[in-house]
């Protein structure tokens, strides 16, 4: 079991708090941590849920009476578990949300408007030699911002939503129907428990205009077609107080006119002549970083590779750089000097000897075996 600390301390009070006191407590820890004010601060976020967890237990005065007596072992055995996530954080303390980010006193309805933001995908291009080595790029992403206007809130600046008349903030509203008391979502605020009377003109009270957004993208070396990068934090916004969602970004990589990829082998083609594959030669070939000098052996064949240990691509995973491959394409000449044609014949007249007399003696071989 991991260590969990006592969640007085979290909260930073008394273990006689009242209940408006760990309230306090707890508005100002989620003022602090909350995702939209550290986007990408994972020990923020951390923070965050761990305050949330301490206030939901101790604001429940069951629970804070098992927690009093038997620690967090005890809210285990009573089948508590915390938080799984913000959406839980969220749909748990949506309303103390909207009271702590200035929504007005309404929303004791109960209905929860905080949700968390999209999460936005975003198709980067990038060249290959960038993916190798890594990049830092600027994009523009068009997302759901909170209205630069009115802070989210929805109304004009220096007006507050006002306490709806039609339901006192409770969001219902009860209606007689013979003997029973009907109650229904309040039709003059939706449920919400208050109404906006000046509405914001730049988002017509909506909280959340659609903007474009410059951001900047650290691309690690080793990255490939299908890579993912995640950005916390960098999607939308979330309505009413709810946490961003993430931006992620699908990587594809551009070809090259020289190199292909296998993972994190570099893989390249040279052209060679059949007299350098007869003969052996030093030939130079371009790498990701600069020319490199390759001996290539007398009696290289067509299609035979060539290898240049840690050349290649460092791997996402343990940095470690593959090798670049190189194969070897014999060309044949297709224009030649009336000298090297009759240099080749008497080249060629030399070759048919030796290898008649060879196909001679396998021959003799075979018939003196045959004999026996
Ligand atoms: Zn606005
Ligand atoms: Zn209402």
């Amino acid at each position: 079991m991991q260590n969990k600390r006592d969640y007085y301390e979290i909260l930073g009070v008394d273990r006689s708090a009242s209940d408006p006191e760990l309230k306090k407590a707890y508005r100002r820890l989620a003022l602090k941590f909350h995702p939209d004010k550290n986007p990408g601060n994972q020990e923020a976020e951390d923070k965050f849920k761990e305050a949330a967890e301490a206030y939901e237990v101790l604001r429940d005065a069951k629970k804070r009476s098992i927690y009093d007596q038997y620690g967090h072992q005890g809210l285990e055995g009573a089948g508590f578990s915390g938080f799984g996530g913000f959406e839980d954080i969220f749909s748990s303390f949506g309303d103390i949300f909207e009271d702590f980010f200035g929504f007005g006193a309404g929303g004791r309805s109960g209905r929860s408007r905080a949700q968390r933001g999209s999460d936005l995908r975003y198709d980067l291009s990038i060249a290959f030699m960038d993916a190798a080595f890594g990049t830092e790029t600027e994009i523009d992403v068009e997302k759901m911002e909170s209205c630069p206007t009115c802070e989210g809130s929805g109304c004009e600046p220096g007006t507050y939503p006002e306490t709806c008349s039609s339901c006192n903030g409770h969001g219902q509203v009860s209606r007689s129907q013979g003997f029973f008391t009907v109650r229904t979502t309040c039709p003059s605020c939706r449920g919400a428990g208050q109404t906006i009377v000046n509405p914001c003109k730049s988002c017509r009270s909506a909280g959340q205009v659609r903007t474009s957004k410059k951001v900047s993208v650290k691309i690690p070396g080793g990255v490939d077609t299908g890579s993912r990068l995640r950005l916390t934090g960098e999607g939308e916004a979330g309505p009413h107080g709810g946490p961003r969602g993430d931006l992620y970004i699908f990587i594809h990589v551009e070809q090259h006119e020289f190199f292909a990829r296998n993972n994190s082998d570099i893989i390249c083609e040279i052209p060679i002549s059949f007299i350098q594959a007869t003969l052996g030669d030093e030939i130079s070939i371009p790498t990701l970083e600069g020319e490199k000098t390759l001996k290539i052996h007398k009696g290289t064949q067509p299609g035979e590779t060539f290898r240049f240990r840690s050349e290649g691509i460092p791997s996402l995973r343990s940095g470690r750089r593959g090798d670049q491959i190189i194969q070897v394409a014999v060309k044949t000449p297709t224009h030649i000097s009336k000298k090297q044609e009759t240099l080749l014949r008497e080249f060629a007249q030399l070759e048919t000897d030796s290898l008649s007399s060879k196909i001679k003696n396998i021959f003799k071989g075979t018939v003196e075996r045959a004999a026996r």
